[in-house]
């Protein structure tokens, strides 16, 4: 069974087009996800790791000076 995503028809398995509004009807999860991987992410997730430890550096040196004895 392949539902029409644009139309929500039901159509048999291994149907090229939806029966109700004639939508090509692709199925190709997998290299549908292929498709969805840009290069950006993998970037941007190492941006946010470099951030996530100039977080955590600053907080351990924000403990580290609050527990410094004070004048
Ligand atoms: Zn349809």
């Amino acid at each position: 069974m392949v539902v029409c995503q644009r139309c929500g028809t039901e159509n048999p398995e291994g149907s090229q087009y939806c029966g109700g509004c004639g939508r090509p009807l692709k199925i190709f999860p997998k290299i549908k996800k292929k498709e969805k991987e840009p290069k950006k992410p993998e970037s941007e997730l190492k941006i946010q790791i470099f951030l996530v430890i100039i977080i955590v550096a600053l907080i351990v040196l924000a403990t580290q000076i609050a527990s410094l004895p004070k004048m």
